[in-house]
């Protein structure tokens, strides 16, 4: 724990910690783009004024005050900034090589909420927030607990003495600011359960500490046996709030023959469970996905899964998963709300996801390209598409994090003309 995080310790849930770490603050106004926050219900063309790290206000011909930065993004998207739930960023990480640096594929997606989904347990939870979430970084690092000690990587995930609910719920509720909830992964490679692998036994202590820290559950499952169907997880073990990633993983019972969504997962939700993308390097299937959102059966959130192993594909980052949802035929606004508003609700952070007042000033400013596109899914089948959602800016706490267009920034041209001795750094900023 270094000098500067450790007063933050213990504190409740806090975003601002992580804004306003040495910069000046400038106050910034995004002109006349189409604004998308659906946590307020809003689709429509508007200004947004940022003011010392938060919004002050979203709304028409806002007035601009002295020292204001007006950025015109006339024919862009406004959104919260995008939050991927289901990532892996622990990068120091010793026995797992998983991992990426948060920076990787993030802010160049308009990600500013990046969510471990578990690479560490309560072992390692505390290194991984040393070296990863306390960080200078201009991005939000959140985690999952692994209900494993040692977290992911290895045969130790199989291990009962590695699976201590009251040692999982004690580090989450001691790093509560940070941490998310419980995470259960990867317990399937034995092909045979015995006295000390009961079928249900991650699952079932996942779900133990998640009642002891009062968080919900993060479940990364596979049907190996018919000791543990999946019905039985949706349907009888996995709590409301709680969360299965990999919806559209081959391995899941999730379309009929003729592409109807079956009635087990129909019930699940009626029951609360809640169903994330989870894309990965084998868990998203255009043969799943494609007939069950087009029988209506849509998922809560859109996450990556991002790791070492797909991040050049065929994840990439989070508006690829986003645009091959968006190309099934779900509606833009949805996309936005499955990755802003609802994972912000997933992982009971409302504050982020949102354009609200006061919130912090996490926001992307997206364009939609339209053109001839093709998706690549994890069984290297394509589908076309003809829009694809592309960042232009990222802003996080107030601060523009990328702009590779120079967007808002004067021409070298005219920067000669009206500096001509420009023999210092003028700004940090983008
Ligand atoms: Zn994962």
């Amino acid at each position: 724990m270094d000098m500067e995080s450790g007063g933050v310790r213990g504190a409740s849930k806090s975003t601002s910690r992580h804004l306003n770490r040495g910069n000046v603050l400038s106050n910034l106004v995004l002109r006349n783009g189409h604004v998308i926050d659906p946590a307020n219900g809003l689709n429509a063309v508007a200004d947004v004024r940022v003011s010392s790290g938060t919004v002050e206000t979203v709304g028409q011909a806002i007035p601009a005050r002295p020292g204001d930065r007006e950025i015109d993004v006339t024919g862009f998207l406004v959104t919260p900034g995008i939050i991927d739930m289901h990532a892996h960023v622990a990068h120091t990480h010793a026995r797992s090589e998983l991992s990426l640096h948060p920076l990787v594929n993030t802010l160049s997606s308009g990600v500013t909420t990046v969510v471990d989904a578990g690479t560490t347990g309560w072992r390692d939870f505390a290194q991984f927030r040393h070296d990863a979430i306390d960080n200078r970084w201009k991005i939000r690092v959140l985690g999952f607990v692994n209900i494993v000690g040692s977290g992911m990587g290895g045969p130790w995930e199989h291990e009962s003495i590695e699976m201590n609910p009251k040692l999982a719920a004690a580090t989450a509720t001691m790093h509560a600011d940070v941490a998310v909830g419980i995470k259960t992964a990867h317990y399937w490679a034995k092909r045979r359960f015995d006295a000390d692998h009961a079928p249900w036994m991650a699952v079932d202590r996942a779900v133990e500490a998640a009642e002891l820290c009062g968080m919900p559950v993060m479940v990364d499952f596979f049907p190996t046996l018919p000791e543990r169907p999946y019905e039985d997880l949706i349907l009888k073990k996995m709590r409301a709030g709680d969360i299965h990633t990999h919806v559209f993983a081959q391995q899941f019972p999730i379309v009929d023959d003729n592409g109807s969504v079956l009635r087990h997962m129909h019930e699940a939700r009626d029951r609360g469970v809640i169903f994330d993308l989870g894309h990965g390097a084998g868990s998203f299937w255009f043969r799943n996905a494609v007939p069950a959102i087009q029988d209506g059966f849509v998922p809560d959130s859109i996450s990556t899964d991002l790791h070492t192993g797909n991040v050049a594909g065929v994840v990439i980052d989070m508006l690829t998963c986003m645009n091959k949802i968006l190309n099934i035929g779900v509606s833009l606004e949805q996309v936005i709300a499955m990755s802003t508003v609802a994972p912000a609700r997933e992982i009971n952070r409302p504050e982020l996801g949102t354009l609200t007042p006061g919130g912090p000033a996490d926001i992307a400013v997206l364009a939609m390209d339209e053109g001839d596109f093709t998706f690549v899914d994890c069984e290297r089948t394509t589908m076309p598409g003809d829009r694809r959602l592309r960042c232009e800016l990222t802003i996080y706490g107030g601060d523009i994090v990328y702009n590779p267009n120079g967007r808002g920034r004067a021409s070298w041209e005219q920067d000669a003309r009206n500096n001509p001795l420009p023999l210092h750094v003028r700004s940090q900023q983008f």
